[in-house]
């Protein structure tokens, strides 16, 4: 997704841009590829609007319009309603990750982006010009600049011997759809158990996300239960506040982990999205991080462009790297400390966060913070993010 958004700002603004990818794009669609719905912050939602990409997401977007966070059984809660901010617009919105990576490869055919897809990256060199793959084929491309926005476990991070640093959670997150009586009126709801968070994420319909973290031998003891004995557990979690509830769609699992990559750019070579930095998913925040790493290199090479410069050269990936890495650090450190936080049913540990909780509902300013991270409104944006052309 941070690849295909990439490609669409840069041909909008005339770079000639070759999308490599490993899965065929009809895949995408199948419900058996990615059962995750991201929570697209509302500058992300700019961005996707300005690559041409909104108008085909929009019937697939679940207006986000109240956020509430508890911790167990606790009634003290954060409560963030989207009428307390600027001309009632929503924190952002729900999507199946299926309908992004579709509408971006529609975006991307009726754009002219160039797609090899499905297929097989055999190696990759560099010189001091300008980087060239290798396909299982035999055949080659060449390029100015290469970037590897393929994921955690990048091959192009790997190729350009650019470490990456970080741990596994001992938790995984269980991913499924379910089908409820009652409207969830646009309401998204983390709630902290001690096993890890659990949220509880609105769709289009009488239809929610949910991500259940659970400890890993734990989530994989879960996902193997029959239906009926799944169905119990989740009602378990989720509670009767939106009356009958059923799991609809298969389950998954993903592993959880944190790792960020040493650099972010070597020779002709720039890393973004996953392949740069993987957080832990109990902000919502890792896709939307890298579109704004997407945003910002379209807007460092386009700017080079336009004075003639050379894009793939170090000092240009150098602007990109010292723009981009601040954000990951703090995001980081946010999302993992949130983790080790509220992942314990340790009393006093306990009390202290709910208390904290409490205070923050309590004190307009320091709410106004958090929300300007929740819509990805905070920090040095790119033009994309702010609704300006690149
Ligand atoms: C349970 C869970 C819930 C999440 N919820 C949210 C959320 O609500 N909001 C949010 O912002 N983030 C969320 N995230 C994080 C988000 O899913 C990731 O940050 C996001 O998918 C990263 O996108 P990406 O394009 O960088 O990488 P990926 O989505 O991993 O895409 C990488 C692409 O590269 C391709 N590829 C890989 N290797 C090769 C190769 N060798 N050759 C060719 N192609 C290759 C893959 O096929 C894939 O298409 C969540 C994560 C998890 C685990």
């Amino acid at each position: 997704m941070v690849g295909q958004t990439l490609a669409l700002a840069l041909a909008g603004a005339g770079v000639e841009v070759t999308v490599l990818e490993r899965a065929a794009p009809e895949a995408a669609l199948a419900p058996t590829f990615d059962g995750r719905a991201s929570a697209i912050a509302y500058a992300s939602a700019r961005l996707l609007a300005g690559i041409g990409a909104w108008e085909a997401l929009a019937p697939h977007a679940q207006p986000i319009l109240d956020i509430r966070v508890s911790d167990g059984e606790s009634l003290l809660f954060l409560h963030y309603d989207h009428r307390e901010l600027a001309a009632g617009q929503p924190f952002g919105h729900l999507i199946e990750n299926r309908h992004i990576r579709f509408s971006l490869f529609a975006a991307m055919a009726r754009a002219g982006v160039r797609v090899r897809a499905p297929v097989e990256v055999r190696g990759i060199t560099t010189d001091e010009f300008g980087a060239t793959v290798t396909f299982a084929d035999g055949t080659t491309v060449r390029t100015r600049l290469l970037v590897g926005a393929d994921g955690a476990r990048s091959f192009v991070r790997a190729q350009a011997g650019i470490r990456s640093r970080g741990w596994e959670y001992p938790q995984a997150g269980i991913v499924l759809t379910v089908a409820h009586e009652l409207d969830h009126e646009g309401i998204a709801h983390e709630r902290f158990l001690p096993s890890g968070p659990f949220a509880i994420l609105p769709l289009p319909g009488r239809r929610s996300s949910l991500v259940w973290t659970e400890r890993r031998d734990m989530a994989a003891q879960i996902t193997a239960l029959d239906d009926e004995r799944f169905a119990e557990e989740l009602r378990d979690r989720f509670g009767d506040f939106l009356g009958d509830v059923q799991p609809s769609g298969p389950r998954w699992s993903y592993p959880l982990a944190f790792h960020r990559a040493e650099t972010y750019v070597a020779q002709r070579t720039a890393l973004a999205g996953d392949a740069a930095h993987t957080l832990h998913p109990l902000a919502g925040q890792g896709l939307n991080l890298g579109l704004r790493d997407a945003a910002a290199l379209a807007e460092v090479i386009v700017d080079a462009r336009r004075l003639g410069l050379d894009f793939g050269a170090a000092d240009q990936l150098a602007r990109y790297e010292k723009w981009r890495r601040l954000d990951a650090v703090a995001l980081i450190a946010v999302t993992d400390g949130l983790n080790r936080l509220f992942s314990n049913d340790v009393a006093p540990i306990r009390l202290g966060r709910d208390v904290g909780l409490g205070l923050v509902n309590l004190l307009p300013p320091l709410k106004r913070v958090f929300v300007g991270h929740a819509r990805g409104t905070s920090g040095k944006l790119p033009r994309l993010l702010l609704g300006e052309a690149l």
